[in-house]
């Protein structure tokens, strides 16, 4: 089979399906209809599929907003895109304020110090910022306490360089469970806290509390704009959240979200081995019949978790092959004796479809006893990402 030219002389890669991604921007589009923005997440190399590349499909597809952690991806999105909308959802360290104002990222708030030093470097510059108040609900990361909210408010109205564009919370357990009372006694709070920003004489265009989620799940969350991570990316935030969403949609047919990731790498050895042989550090495997190994240039540095060892699978031919022994810094081994005619450079699937076997995210977080997000956001920022 021909190659493709961007695949050869890659050892390990990434390829990202840009029809799946563009469905599901479709599929969250019908679902919070025109009117609500849709913010995408791409915070955490957007999810390890690659912030550059996740960015350029966005903004082809007429995403309204994006939301990053620090200043760095803002600045990153800023060099694609002169005019994309960012929010800045994590710190912006005092001595970076400067730099996001110049940026016209929109920057969330949440800390007084912080809010006096961005209106003091706006007046500086001679320019206005937009900020996005983080309200206190119930989840106690970053956020205003409702008590705190006034001192914050009266703050806003001595500094007025500084537009409220949007006030926002972010729920705590919305995907872990199928017991949503915790959500709805979040919701309630930020009614409060909104109440509080109009009785102030504020009234910010955006309001935003919903995730991937909350989106999927409860019509009343989507407000004025959402912000979605996961769900963009093909996967659903939980299985949980996969029954609540199937239960009350009745909609058992389509699954309707479609992985955008696939890992793939090449076999660079396979050989034959006798019984009782050891395989990789620690001799944690040995073999219980003449086997055949097939070597996989890729390890805990690129992200495949040590604890796939003697656990994963990995695809080749289409068949399921188990890894064998420790996973090493940069190889991992698999056992191929059931499968006919594996060599050095056969491709092999980490994550992903290889005929009518499937490996997902969610396979893999399962066995090493962690969650989807962390498995795709661990994957090396150095493994090529390719669009398909
Ligand atoms: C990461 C994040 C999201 C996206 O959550 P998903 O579950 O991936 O959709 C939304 N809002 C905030 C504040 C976040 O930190």
């Amino acid at each position: 089979m021909q190659e493709p030219a961007d695949r050869q002389g890659l050892t390990s890669w990434i390829e990202l399906d840009g029809q799946a991604f563009f469905n599901n921007l479709k599929f969250f589009r019908q679902r919070i209809g025109e009117k609500t923005r849709l913010c995408a997440v791409v915070k955490a190399n957007a999810y390890g599929h690659g912030i550059a590349q996740m960015a350029g499909l966005a903004l082809d597809s007429g995403v309204d907003c994006f939301a990053v952690h620090s200043v760095d991806e803002a600045l990153l999105l800023r060099s694609l895109s002169p005019t994309a909308d960012v929010l800045i959802l994590g710190p912006v360290p005092i001595p970076r304020l400067e730099e996001a104002v110049k940026g016209k990222f929109k920057i969330c708030m949440y800390d007084k110090p912080v809010l006096k030093a961005l209106s003091d470097v706006c007046r500086r510059l001679g320019v206005p910022a937009a900020v996005h108040l983080k309200m206190e609900t119930g989840t106690n990361r970053q956020g205003i306490p409702l008590a705190e909210l006034p001192q914050f408010l009266e703050l806003l109205h001595r500094c007025p360089e500084l537009s409220l564009e949007g006030i926002y919370t972010h729920f705590a357990n919305i995907e872990d469970t199928t017991d949503h009372d915790y959500a709805r006694f979040q919701m309630e709070n930020f009614r409060k806290c909104a109440e509080a920003v109009e009785g102030a004489g504020f009234s910010p265009p955006i309001r935003h509390t919903a995730c991937s989620a909350a989106s999927l799940l409860f019509p009343e969350t989507l407000a004025d704009m959402v912000r979605i991570g996961i769900s963009l990316y093909g996967l659903w935030p939980s299985r949980e959240t996969y029954i609540c969403y199937v239960l009350r949609s009745g909609n058992f047919k389509e699954e309707r979200l479609e992985p955008v990731l696939s890992w793939k790498a090449r076999v660079c050895q396979a050989k034959d081995v006798p019984e009782g042989a050891c395989i990789s550090y620690g001799c944690t495997y040995k073999t219980t019949h003449p086997s055949r190994i097939a070597v996989m240039p890729v390890g805990y540095f690129d992200g495949y978790d040590r604890h796939l060892s003697n656990n994963g699978h990995v695809l080749i031919h289409g068949k399921r092959a188990p890894v064998r022994g420790r996973v090493c810094m940069n190889f991992f081994m698999a056992d191929v004796t059931h499968i006919s005619g594996v060599h050095s450079g056969d491709e092999v699937v980490l994550i992903g479809r290889q005929g009518e076997e499937q490996i997902t995210a969610g396979d893999i977080a399962e066995r090493i006893g962690t969650i989807h997000y962390e498995v795709v956001t661990r994957l090396h920022p150095s493994i090529p990402r390719l669009v398909v």
